[in-house]
This record gives C-alpha cells, sequence and structure tokens, in this order.
C-alpha cells in the first residue's frame, strides 16, 4: 500500500517525567491552516474528561524545520498558520493516570489511549494513518515489548516499529501498552486471542486462558460468529487495588488487584469470579456497543456529551450476560452464579435512588451523575449497569413465558447483531424495545413503562418462582453483608439493627462517606464527611462502631460525638430495627418438572 498521508509516531521520551513525545507529519495540510483536535471523552466511559489539559507543549514545523505560528481555538483544538510543505507538529503528553481511560508512564511500563495521545488532523479522520511506536532511550528499556491491537505495517507482535489504521476512529479504538509483561494464548474460532499482563503477580496464566477460552466461546456461539477481528486482546494491568475495564473494537484495557488472578492448584476465590465477569462483560462488548451502538455514537462526536436513554441495554444487558455466560460456560457453578445475582439484587434493592430516577434518566444523565457519584448517590441515582441488568433479566423472562420458552433475550441480541451490529447500522433510541415486543409476540410496553420509564420493582419472585428458585431476604447485621448468602445467625439470636451509613477508617475514629435514607445516622442529623469519634462516651473505631451501636437494647437514645470539619458535635441517636434489604436465591426442595426445564433452558445446565 502507499505510505499514509498522515504518520505519526510516539515515544516514551521521558519515562522519568511520565512524559509521551508524539510527533505527527501530514502530507497535505488544511490551505488556510490545519487544525488539531483532541477527543474529550473517551468511547466507553461517558464523561468529559479533557485529555488534552495533559498536552504540555505543542510546536508545529514545516518539511525543512522552519517554526510555524500556532493558536489554540479552544481547551482542545489547536490551529498551524497555513504551510505548503508536509506539516510537522510535536508535542508531550504528561501521562500519569493509573487508570484504563487514559495514559500511564513510568520507568517500569508505558500505556496509552489514542484518545490521550493523538490530536485528529480535522478534515482527514477519514484518512488511514501510519503510527511508530518507539522504544525509550537506554539500555534499561532493552527488554520492553509491545502490546496492541492495532494491524503492525512494519513491525511483528509484541515488537517496537510501524502500525496502521484505517482512519482516526480506527487508531483510537486500539489502547497500546509497552514494558516487559506474561502472555497467554488461546484460541476462537481459529482467531488468535492472547492475555498480557503487566505489573507483578503470580497468577496462573494456563489456568485463565483455560477459563477464558470457554468464556470467549460461549459468546461467539451465542451470536452465531467472531466480528471482523484479525486477533484479540485482553490488555491487563495488574496492580495491589484496582478494578476497570475498557472495551475496544478488538481488545480491552483491564485494571485488576493481583489477589483477583488465580493461583496455581488453588481453589477458585470470589475475586476470581469477580475478574472472570470483569473479562466476560468486556468481551461480549466486543459486539453489543462496539458494533450493537446506539444510532446517536455513529458516528462519534467526542467533543461534547452526546445524550442517550440506552445505556441500560448496552451496560445493563451485557451486566446480565457476563454472569450468565460463566454459568452457561459451566466456568461456575448454579449456586455461585445464584450468589452474585443475589449481591447484585441487594444492591439494587438497598439504593432508594431507584425510587428518584429512572434507569433511563440515569442513562441520560449519565455524564453529569453516573460518572460524577457524590455522597448522595445511593439515596438518589439508580445504577443503568446494576438495575439494568435486572431489566434484562426481566426482559428474558417476560418473553420466554410470553413464547413458551421458544424465544429468549437471547434471540433479541441475535436480531441485532445481524441487523445492526453486523451491518455497522446505529440502533436508534428505542428500538431494542420494539425488537423485544416482535420476538415475545406481545406488546412490551407496558413493561418498560414501568422498569425502565418508571421506578417500579421488578417482579424478581415471581420471575425466579417459574424455575424453580426462591428469592429470599433477612434483616441484615452489617453494612458489610453485600448479601447473596444465607444469614449465618439464627432467627431472633441476633438483633440486628442497620448502621444505614457506610463508614470508613480515619485517625480519629469512623468517618461517614455515604449517610442512606431514613437510617439512624441520618435521623440522628449526622452527615456525609463527619467523623465519629465517641459512642455513649466511648471512642469508637470503623472496626468497633457498627458492633458498639448493636449492644444497646432496641429504641434506646445513645450520644455520638462526631467532628464536622473543625466543630466537635453533639448528637443524640435512636437503635432502630435493621431493614429487610439482603436478598439471597436458593434452589425450591420441591420444584414441577416445568420449573426444572425453564431452569435448564434459562441456564443451559444440560
Ligand atoms: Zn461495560
Amino acid at each position: 500500500m502507499a505510505k499514509p498521508a498522515i504518520h505519526y509516531s510516539i515515544k516514551p521520551s521521558h519515562p522519568e517525567a511520565h512524559l509521551f513525545t508524539i510527533t505527527c507529519r501530514i502530507d497535505k495540510a488544511a490551505p488556510q491552516g490545519q487544525q488539531f483536535q483532541l477527543p474529550n471523552w473517551i468511547p466507553g466511559s461517558y464523561m468529559i474528561r479533557d485529555f488534552a489539559k495533559n498536552i504540555i507543549s505543542f510546536k508545529a514545523m514545516d518539511s525543512n524545520g522552519t517554526q510555524l505560528k500556532h493558536k489554540k481555538l479552544n481547551k482542545s483544538c489547536w490551529q498551524v498558520d497555513p504551510c505548503q510543505s508536509a506539516l510537522i507538529i510535536q508535542y508531550e503528553v504528561y501521562a500519569w493516570d493509573l487508570s484504563v481511560r487514559s495514559a500511564h508512564l513510568d520507568t517500569t511500563h508505558g500505556f496509552f489511549n489514542g484518545t490521550s495521545t493523538f490530536l485528529a488532523v480535522v478534515g482527514q479522520e477519514q484518512n488511514p494513518c501510519s503510527i511508530d511506536i518507539q522504544k525509550s532511550d537506554g539500555s534499561h528499556y532493552d527488554n520492553w515489548r509491545v502490546a496492541t491491537s492495532l494491524e503492525p505495517l512494519e513491525s511483528t507482535q509484541y515488537s517496537f516499529g510501524l502500525y496502521q489504521a484505517d482512519n482516526y476512529d480506527d487508531l483510537i479504538d486500539h489502547p497500546v501498552e509497552m514494558g516487559t509483561f506474561d502472555v497467554g494464548t488461546f484460541y476462537i474460532n481459529n482467531i488468535q486471542h492472547n492475555i498480557v499482563l503487566t505489573g507483578k503477580h503470580r497468577g496462573d496464566i494456563p489456568r485463565l486462558c483455560e477459563d477464558l477460552k470457554v468464556i470467549c466461546q460461549t459468546h461467539a456461539d451465542f451470536f452465531g460468529e467472531l466480528p471482523d477481528i484479525k486477533h484479540y486482546l485482553f490488555l491487563t494491568m495488574v496492580v495491589g487495588e484496582g478494578y476497570g475495564g475498557l472495551e475496544h473494537r478488538s481488545s480491552t484495557s483491564l485494571l485488576c488487584s493481583r489477589n483477583d488472578l488465580p493461583i496455581k492448584d488453588q481453589e477458585q476465590t470470589s475475586e476470581y469470579r469477580n475478574f472472570l465477569g470483569l473479562c466476560s462483560h468486556e468481551y461480549f462488548h466486543t459486539w453489543n456497543v462496539k458494533r450493537i451502538k446506539p444510532e446517536v455514537y455513529t458516528p462519534y462526536n467526542l467533543n461534547e456529551e452526546v445524550y442517550t436513554e440506552q445505556l441500560w441495554a448496552f451496560e445493563g444487558i451485557t451486566s446480565y450476560y457476563d454472569e450468565l455466560a460463566l454459568v452457561r460456560s459451566k466456568v461456575i457453578t448454579e449456586e455461585q452464579y445464584l450468589e452474585m445475582l443475589g449481591k447484585t439484587i441487594t444492591r439494587v434493592l438497598r439504593s432508594n435512588g431507584r425510587f428518584k430516577q429512572t434507569v433511563a434518566e440515569s442513562s441520560f444523565d449519565t455524564w453529569t451523575r453516573f460518572y460524577k457519584q457524590d455522597e448522595s448517590a445511593p439515596n438518589n441515582i439508580v445504577s443503568y449497569y446494576a438495575k439494568g441488568s435486572l431489566i434484562a433479566l426481566g426482559l428474558d423472562f417476560t418473553i420466554r413465558k410470553a413464547t413458551n420458552n421458544k424465544k429468549s433475550l437471547d434471540d433479541v441480541m441475535q436480531v441485532l447483531w445481524s441487523n445492526y451490529g453486523k451491518k455497522g447500522i446505529g440502533v436508534p433510541e428505542r428500538m431494542i424495545e420494539t425488537i423485544a415486543s416482535e420476538i415475545a409476540g406481545e406488546d412490551l410496553n407496558n413493561f418498560f413503562t414501568d422498569f425502565l420509564y418508571g421506578t417500579k420493582d421488578l417482579p424478581l419472585t415471581d420471575y425466579f418462582n417459574s424455575v424453580g428458585i426462591g428469592l429470599h431476604s433477612y434483616l441484615s447485621d452489617s453494612v458489610d453483608n453485600t448479601g447473596g448468602v444465607k444469614n449465618k445467625f439464627e432467627k431472633g439470636k441476633v438483633k440486628a439493627i442497620s448502621i444505614g451509613a457506610r463508614v470508613v477508617n480515619n485517625p480519629l475514629g469512623a468517618k461517614l462517606t455515604h449517610v442512606f435514607d431514613d437510617g439512624v445516622i441520618q435521623k440522628a442529623g449526622l452527615s456525609a464527611g463527619d467523623i465519629i469519634v465517641a459512642v455513649d462516651n466511648i471512642q469508637v473505631t470503623k472496626n468497633n462502631f457498627e458492633k458498639m451501636l448493636q449492644s444497646f437494647p432496641l429504641g434506646s437514645k445513645i450520644s455520638v460525638h462526631a467532628f464536622r470539619r473543625d466543630e466537635l458535635m453533639l448528637f443524640s441517636l435512636q437503635v432502630i430495627p435493621a431493614k429487610e434489604d439482603t436478598f439471597y436465591l436458593e434452589v425450591m426442595d420441591n420444584q414441577k418438572n416445568q420449573m426444572l426445564n425453564n431452569r435448564n433452558q434459562w441456564l443451559k445446565l444440560s
């Protein structure tokens, strides 16, 4: 192929100062002066992040090296004076954000998303480009390699050198990792899949590959085929404490804790199951949101907020299938799946925000609310992930019931894939509801009015009873009990009171981070940010605060001393019983054949 008319190079020029240096050469710049634009947000993470704030220097020159004048037009757009020859710009990006959303560089590794590093050549976004990924100077970096799903041009897998992209949209959808890393490989439908792990860890990579293989195959079989990809990459940064994932067209960036990884010959932990759930989630996105995507994202406008009420379908449905695929692929047991589901139900039904915001509103306002959660979030907003996944479950069960198990949400997803995703056609607002009604053979408008555009709770008990599973609840003994499992205390033996708040340790005492509506803490007048130092004149910490309150008889009034900012304040707190807000699921003892059959169809147990 001819050399692309846009050529980028990126070099970790000062890893110790967290600086990448990027140059971009354009053969034909705009005659009236070329503009360059950096995205203000990254697809998949719906918040204005203003990545351009990390561009700390910028210069422009012609092909002779003569400097050209430039000016900024707004926070993320530069304009360079007209240039007769090829135009070259050079700029530095400060990279010190350890997340999957931007860029991170030090002397141990480098990671970047194109949305943080590559300025778009305005007007030439459709043109192909080449990218020279360069090694840092010095022998310290001699054993560094490169991992990316970018297409090699004059490079081989894992090497520095030339890569290429079809256009700007393609360029910014392949994150890049560089450093010394471990690699695992497996194949799905003859397409190479790799997991790359950076950071200190002792994870069992063969076991991870074995589990990922069956999960990925379950998704590929679900949609009937892989999307058009040449290979797929799970780019994983392993740290002490961390969690995150971001989907891309043929890769995903993951951030996990080293405790999430499986250890050779040791039993499967719930942390590992959650990590597999994260991998499953991001892989399902390869179809759902990367290709089956809202019409308003086709193409993306990365300069400003883009609004849709449909994120329940792209994140909620994905969240539903990420865990369902684990049990369908038999990587986890049915019991473990029900535990995960019980936790989601507990999370949703504990939050009062579900009565104040609809899931459609949560999606629309994600830019300023879901992605900018403050101390009031549990009281005032609902998650389109968590409640969205329950809506997906409800929709699945509703279609199964309406069609006597002949159809399900699986069919809705397959139609979305073949009619929209595969063809590159954006999904219009509310189209998923129309398709679901067609597949169910009945009008599902009331379902969506109640649960998506309204704040009603889903009839979960009925859904689960139809598959021979009971939904149970109990008074929680602790906010740290996140549900999913049976209560361990005997009924009537332990007095459960809920503190109605989330608490963290603080050098002075127990610091309140979230105060729930109608809980004892809120009723007493305490607020998020307050540091409780004493209960009944005895010093408290996070560890003994809950137990201390539980030692008082119900109804008693206790003195609580707390600092609000620098003022010591006295509150009177009345001990009230906990709410029955902790849920778990259990297979029923006496179940009819029909229930068993329904469950087998749903979980694909046999
Ligand atoms: Zn997601």
